[in-house]
């Protein structure tokens, strides 16, 4: 499918902008060039699924659809118990507020925005404790997204009976996309296993993380990347996914366990929230492209071309100057706001004041991921920043060519030379939660 993008001066992108309250997620997207404000749901679709969705089978119950479906999530992840959802974070509300409430604990390499939220909003805790290594931002440490296992020993200690699961996203999305490692999973299971701990693996770019365990851990050099996969999910008791990320559709999700009696406290949820269990928030065409996604998302030629474009505008950009997260994550390029504006305080969100520049520079959308995403206020209502000032150019699947790409590596020589003339923002709208969705800016 051809799809045409529109072409807009900056003078008409600095009016939409500040319509927009400077936030991207206002903009209207035939206003927007390049979009890589997320890889989330933005996949363009293979013939096969195409052709797949023209079998949907949108029986009620029982559906055709629904056991094509079954099978491919099944012979993948290996759970018996499979809960559709129509994407990532009704399957995270379904089983975080089941298994959340006040005083209820939840561990992670890094908690990616809706799952904190959907656990916050049930009053638990959030913990995030990623590896020492993943602060280092130039280091070519090949595993940044590893979860720290001395850490979650100690917390172990701490919570106790309040630990309510443990979480561990691959490839690490609000870590920089970065992968984790099958030893470090191994180590995770082992210390979840001993404590009688749930572990639940939100396996949303588990294609994406394979790639990278073949290439960096040696054991795995020979093995498939679905093998790799497969190894990994036998090592957790359940998962979580966002098909919208690597099981190349445009809208789904779910989650799977292996345990009855949690299945079953699940699956009362997904029936008063989403659906029926054989199809829950899903159009049996959905479950047949899913099916189909699931299977190409581990073709060689494929996850090669796809984590080897994202490298490239990485390596690109960080040869002009711009401070980046290095190496590259599977995903996305994560570009260190901080380091390239360090004029900005991080009060006046450095990370928003890059994705304003460059869009109104180059009509390329992107998101924070920072003090806006995840700063929190104190007593006084002075804010509390978080630890990094990123901007996340997430690269949509199988949708941009390398001269798109290469598009966007002429824009950052542009932003870099502007940077000097960069100015912060301050927040004069925001809501309790997610606020960096709907949240209104001025510049200062
Ligand atoms: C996208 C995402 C989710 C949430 O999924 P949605 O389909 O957007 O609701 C959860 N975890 C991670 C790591 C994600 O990237």
């Amino acid at each position: 499918m051809v799809e045409p993008i529109k072409v807009t001066t900056q003078k008409e992108r600095e009016q939409h902008l500040q319509k927009a309250h400077f936030n991207p997620f206002l903009l209207q997207s035939q206003h927007v060039l390049i979009d890589l404000l997320t890889d989330s749901g933005t996949s363009a679709m293979s013939q096969n699924q195409w052709a797949a969705m023209m079998q949907g089978d949108e029986s009620y119950a029982g559906a055709r659809s629904w056991q094509k479906f079954y099978k491919a999530v099944h012979n993948l992840t290996g759970f018996e118990y499979i809960l559709p959802t129509h994407q990532g974070r009704a399957a995270e509300r379904i089983l975080y507020t089941y298994l959340g409430g006040k005083g209820k604990v939840f561990i992670s390499n890094t908690h990616f925005d809706t799952t904190r939220a959907n656990i916050e909003f049930s009053g638990a805790q959030a913990i995030d404790i990623p590896i020492e290594e993943a602060k280092d931002f130039n280091s070519d440490y090949p595993f940044k997204g590893n979860l720290d296992t001395e850490k979650l020993k100690q917390l172990f200690k701490r919570h106790k009976k309040n630990i309510a699961a443990v979480i561990v996203t691959v490839t690490n999305n609000s870590g920089g996309g970065q992968p984790v490692s099958m030893q470090n999973m191994k180590e995770v299971s082992a210390i979840c296993k001993k404590n009688k701990i749930l572990l639940i693996l939100d396996c949303c770019r588990i294609a994406e993380n394979s790639y990278f365990v073949k290439h960096r851990e040696k054991k795995y050099a020979k093995h498939s990347y679905k093998e790799i996969a497969m190894e990994m999910f036998s090592l957790a008791d359940g998962c979580i996914m966002s098909a919208k990320k690597d099981a190349l559709v445009n809208m789904g999700g779910f989650l799977a366990i292996a345990d009855k009696e949690l299945a079953d406290a699940c699956m009362s949820l997904l029936i008063i929230t989403e659906g029926f269990s054989t199809y829950g928030g899903l159009s049996g065409r959905d479950m047949e492209a899913i099916a189909v996604g699931l299977e190409e998302v581990f073709e060689a030629d494929y996850l090669n071309y796809r984590i080897k474009s994202t490298a490239y505008l990485c390596d690109h950009i960080k040869k002009i100057g711009i401070p980046v997260l290095y190496p590259a994550g599977g995903h996305a390029v994560y570009v260190d706001a901080k380091k390239l504006y360090p004029h900005i305080p991080v009060e006046q969100y450095p990370g928003q004041a890059l994705v304003c520049a460059l869009y109104e520079i180059g009509g390329i959308r992107s998101v924070e991921i920072g003090s806006v995403m995840f700063g929190k206020y104190d007593k006084n209502k002075k804010l509390i920043p978080a630890t990094n000032e990123l901007v996340r150019l997430a690269i949509p699947r199988r949708v941009y060519t390398q001269s798109h790409i290469d598009y966007v590596i002429e824009v950052f020589g542009e932003v870099l030379k502007q940077s000097k003339n960069a100015k912060g923002l301050k927040i004069i709208r925001e809501p309790a939660f997610l606020r960096h969705f709907t949240a209104h800016f001025e510049m200062i």
